[in-house]
Order: C-alpha cells, then structure tokens, then sequence
C-alpha cells in the first residue's frame, strides 16, 4: 500500500512544545528528578465553583449536542464580558466557541487564508501560526524582532512587509513565548497600519489577565469601529481560569467572518463538550478572587527568575510582564537552542524549550508555570551548566 501523504499534512512538524512537555513527564514517570521549565499551563488546579458547575451539569444529563458555535448561554456570558472588560460591542452571534484557543485560531486562518495569500507573523511566535497558515495553503511571511525591542514589531516593520496578497497579521499580547506586553498606544499604532493596508488582524488575546509591573491590555478592537472592523479577537478559558484540559476558546469577529466560521465548524468538530460550556459560564460569570492569587504567585517567580537568569554567565533576560514565560537570550554561551536545551536535558535533567521552536535560534523559552521551589532548583542547574560550558 502507497501511504500517500497530503503534502498539505507532510510539511507539517509535530508541537516540540508538547513533545519537550512528554519527554520531561515520561523522565519523571521513569523516577528521574525532572524539573520541567516546558509547561503551556498553569499549575494551578480550574477554581472548584467552575468544577462544580460542569459537575452538575453532567449529573443532570447535560450531554447531549449543542449548538454547533456554542449554547446561547456562554455566548452571551463572553458578549457580556467584551462589553464589561474590553467595551466591546457584539452580538452572540458574532462569537463562536470553539475546541480550544488553538481550535479557535485554526478556524479563523482556515476561514480566512487561502493559496496565495501571506500572513504576517512577527518571531517569536507561537509555534502553531506558521503552521496552520501552511495548512490553508497560504504563506508565513515572519518579521524578526529581538530582545533590543522587547520583541516588538514596529509600525515600521509592518508597514514594509506589507504586500497586495498580505491578508492577514497576527498579532500576540501578552505574547507567548516572549511574555512580552504592547503598551495600549503601540497596539493602535499597529491598527492603525492594518487600517489603512486594510489587513486583517487576528489578536490573540488569550492572556490578557496574565499582567504584571502594572502593564495593561488593550484589545486593537476597542480603539473606533475600523479597528472592530479589521479586527478578530482569540481567546479562550486555558489560561486565566487553568482550564487547559477542558478544550474550550473562543472568538469574536465581524458578522459574516463568524457565519463562515460557524459553516467551518458545524461541519467539523461541532460544538465543543456540552457540560464543559456549562463550566465556561460559570467561569465568566462568578467570582474572579482565584486571579489575584495567582497572579501574586506568578510574579513572586517571575521576578526571582528574571534575576537568577540575569546572573548567569552569557545570558540575559529582558524584562516580561505578562503571561507566564520568560525568553532569555542564551547566545552569549556560544550554542543554539536545541544544542543548549539538549545538552541540558541531558546533563542537568532540566526541560526547557529551544527557542527555535518559536523562530528565534538564539533564545529559549522557560515556563514559570511551577513552584518557586522547582525554579530555584532547575535555574541553579542551569547556572551549573552554563559556569561548566565556559571551562
Ligand atoms: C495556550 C495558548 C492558546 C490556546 O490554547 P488552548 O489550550 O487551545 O485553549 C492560544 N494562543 C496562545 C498564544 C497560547 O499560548
């Protein structure tokens, strides 16, 4: 038998995010003192009023379909939360819930990109863009930032990537895997290129609440109707409420980008599980008092982490204030990513990802989504490791 392989499915590579995260688990399992800097989640436990509420839900034999986007109920809750936290006006059904954030990222590329259209993607990115954008048959173009800019892409930047087949940006903050924020005026200044190139902007807003040293969020659709217009907002329930296992984002776009994503998703997942949803809402619209604690918790290891890094030799470390990652330049060490992150595997039992994951060689992304207790121990290692290449 010819196992033909889709060129479409072929030149995709499988997540090494997820693939460090299992090696590094399957290490643990084998007894091996693991510390794992690989997480995409945080290491809290889903706040117990939203376990509670899906719980119900199942009992009461909430099991059945729903409608394909979302029940009424959650689209409203995530409506009324636009409203409230982004002053964002949309209708329920302008917003479609989805099988995750990913889920929801990969429903707006495929409704959205086609053979020959580019999409603009500023490195370090979240290693799912590129490849979806492959997926729909259109084509990355990747604009370089570094740690001298705190990752940012400038108006400038974007301005000159810009072509007649660029049909959409992708735009990530608070960013993974940088932990990077853009100030509210260098968002718009961004909008506001994509306005006038009447670009699409898909903004990944998944960690909005994930903010630390006072930065704030401000969604690219809030600042006047052509930004709403130009604009669709990923989200999703992984992060701010730890509910990565649940499977369930969302979107909001402008009417008739939903109604394709709505047709998409109708003939693929369906809805995303029913008593989950019934969780989600719960999520919204009860009590928020988890997030302050773990904010609290987050940048108590942040700031440790951000320091230890600082002090190894031939590393550097530009300040993060937002989600739960920090991204340090390691080239000072003389070896790239995969080198460095094998190596130290290897050697230090520390799991961290190779920055070339992210499209950015020189770099690598360390989670501080574990206890204070594992950073110390995992980041003495690395200071270890380092202080020995230099022998
Ligand atoms: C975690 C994450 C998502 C969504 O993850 P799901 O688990 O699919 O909800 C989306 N974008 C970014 C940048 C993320 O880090």
């Amino acid at each position: 038998m010819n196992y033909r392989i889709t060129q479409r499915a072929a030149s995709l590579s499988p997540s090494l995010t997820l693939a460090i995260d299992a090696k590094a688990k399957q290490m643990k399992a084998e007894g091996q003192d693991v510390v794992g800097f690989g997480a995409g989640e945080p290491d809290f436990d889903t706040p117990q009023h939203i376990k509670d509420a899906a719980a119900a839900a199942l009992a009461a034999g909430f099991t059945k379909y729903t409608p394909s986007s979302g029940t009424p109920e959650l689209r409203q809750a995530i409506a009324d939360k636009f409203k409230r936290e982004n002053n964002l006006d949309y209708k329920p059904s302008q917003i479609i819930v989805s099988c995750g954030g990913k889920h929801s990222c990969y429903n707006v590329i495929m409704a959205t990109c086609q053979e020959g259209d580019e999409v603009i993607i500023p490195a370090p990115y979240w290693l799912s863009y590129p490849e979806m954008v492959k997926l729909a048959g259109a084509t990355p173009v990747v604009l370089q930032t570094t740690d001298q800019s705190e990752f940012k892409v400038t108006p400038e930047q974007l301005r000159a990537a810009i072509t007649p087949r660029t049909r959409l940006f992708i735009l990530n903050s608070p960013s993974n895997p940088t932990g990077s924020v853009y100030a509210p005026e260098e968002i718009k200044a961004l909008g506001d290129v994509c306005v006038e190139k009447n670009v699409l902007i898909m903004s990944d807003e998944i960690y909005e609440h994930l903010l630390y040293d006072g930065a704030s969020h401000r969604s690219v659709a809030s600042f006047g109707p052509d930004y709403y217009e130009h604009t669709i907002i990923v989200h999703g329930f992984a992060k701010a409420w730890s509910m990565t296992g649940w499977r369930l984002g969302f979107l909001a776009a402008p009417a008739p980008i939903a109604q394709a994503i709505d047709a998409v998703q109708s003939h693929s997942t369906s809805n995303p599980n029913s008593f989950a949803q019934k969780g989600a809402v719960a999520a919204l619209n009860g009590p928020q008092d988890h997030l302050p604690k773990w904010l609290a918790e987050f940048d108590r290891r942040r700031r440790f982490a951000h320091e230890k890094l600082n002090s190894i030799p031939g590393v550097t470390c530009c300040n993060a204030r937002g989600a739960f990652y920090l991204f340090p330049n390691i080239s000072g060490t003389g070896l790239k990513s995969t080198e460095f992150c094998a190596r130290l595997l290897q050697a230090e039992k520390v799991a961290a990802v190779p920055g070339i994951a992210f499209g950015a060689d020189d770099y690598i992304r360390i989670s501080y989504a574990t206890s204070l207790a594992n950073i110390e121990k995992g980041l003495e290692r690395m200071d270890c490791f380092v202080r020995r290449l230099g022998k």
